[in-house]
């Protein structure tokens, strides 16, 4: 008896790991196929679905977007969205942006949750209202209604009232000392948003995760799907110590050439979006060439299909990191 309860525990647990993601609105019609009409909004009437979607997929597959552009199902009598939004998962509210002219994000929410052993950043954007109760530190469960979607962002491009959506976006967390890097990297240029500012936030694959956790083949992790990536390009820091390697443990490799010599610095797969998903420690004897930061290898046939956050460039026959390139490792390792 015991141990068919206890193995009811089990299944139930692993249940619960293999779905952590909740759709943040009552639209699921990502589910249904040829509908995505039904579930993305895109960037005018006349563009396709999937400018409403995860990647290149804005100004001819140059212009990225880190988010899901989750249609409205609900309006009021004037037609404004009035869709509950949800928690993506149990966790634990970070940031709320409650000055909509200081971010295109317009009013926004970050959730950090712990799945797996990895933080994972969810936020939600353009809402109309948040929850009075809502605080900073507050825990909230999956499900459980955080705002109410809306069309607030500060871009000279207002959001017309039939492409009311929530912007979704889940994301790894660079590094905690975003402010101060900030401040060096854009002298004299405002930080409303602290360590919040979307740009210390690398998004995931929305639409790849909420369709593998929901497919009929189950066992999805999210770890295996952040290991799981596809490499852009292999760049080398000569940086031992960062934030982010405390951040996500599960993400750095063992190598026991640096673990018998010491670690001079680390090898680091980037996906197309800036995601670090492999750290290999480095020893000095590892390591050609004196620069802080050097390119190794570039995935050609995936820079062809993702190419728009510009991290290298070919120049006359070679690969490069570009100044964007060397931007994003600036901050990893600051
Ligand atoms: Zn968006």
């Amino acid at each position: 008896m015991t141990r068919l309860f206890v193995a009811g525990i089990f299944v139930c647990a692993l249940a619960a790991a293999q779905s952590p993601f909740r759709f943040p609105t009552a639209n699921q019609a990502l589910y249904e196929p040829g509908q995505e009409l039904k579930f993305f909004a895109p960037t005018a009437p006349d563009k396709p679905w999937n400018s409403g979607s995860f990647g290149c997929v804005r100004s001819d597959g140059w212009q990225m977007h880190e988010g899901l552009d989750i249609r409205c199902l609900q309006r009021d009598r004037r037609g404004e969205p009035t869709d509950p939004i949800m928690s993506t998962a149990d966790g634990t509210v970070v940031y709320i942006n409650k000055r909509p002219s200081l971010s295109n994000y317009g009013n926004y929410i970050v959730i950090r949750h712990l799945i797996e052993g990895l933080e994972i950043y969810s936020l939600y954007a353009h809402l109309s209202a948040i929850q009075p109760a809502l605080r900073v530190g507050q825990a909230v469960k999956g499900g459980e209604v955080i705002a109410t979607m809306g069309r607030t962002s500060n871009t000279g491009e207002t959001i017309t009232q039939d492409r009311a959506h929530v912007h979704f976006e889940l994301n790894v967390f660079v590094n905690d000392n975003f402010p101060a890097w900030y401040k060096k990297a854009f002298p004299g240029e405002r930080n409303d948003h602290g360590m919040w500012n979307g740009q210390n936030l690398n998004a995931l694959d929305e639409c790849e995760i909420l369709l593998a956790e929901h497919s009929p083949k189950g066992g999805f992790s999210l770890l295996n799907f952040v290991r799981g990536q596809t490499g852009l390009c292999r760049v080398l820091v000569r940086a031992t110590n960062f934030p982010y390697l405390k951040r996500y443990p599960e993400l750095v490799l063992k190598n026991p050439v640096a673990d018998k010599e010491g670690v001079a610095g680390y090898e680091i797969a980037w996906n197309y979006n800036a995601v670090a998903f492999a750290l290999m420690p480095r020893a000095a004897s590892e390591i050609k060439g004196r620069a802080r930061f050097q390119l190794l290898s570039v995935n050609e046939a995936e820079y062809a299909a993702h190419h728009c956050r510009r991290l290298v460039v070919k120049r006359v026959g070679r690969w490069e990191l570009t100044d964007t390139g060397l931007r994003e490792l600036e901050l990893l390792t600051y």
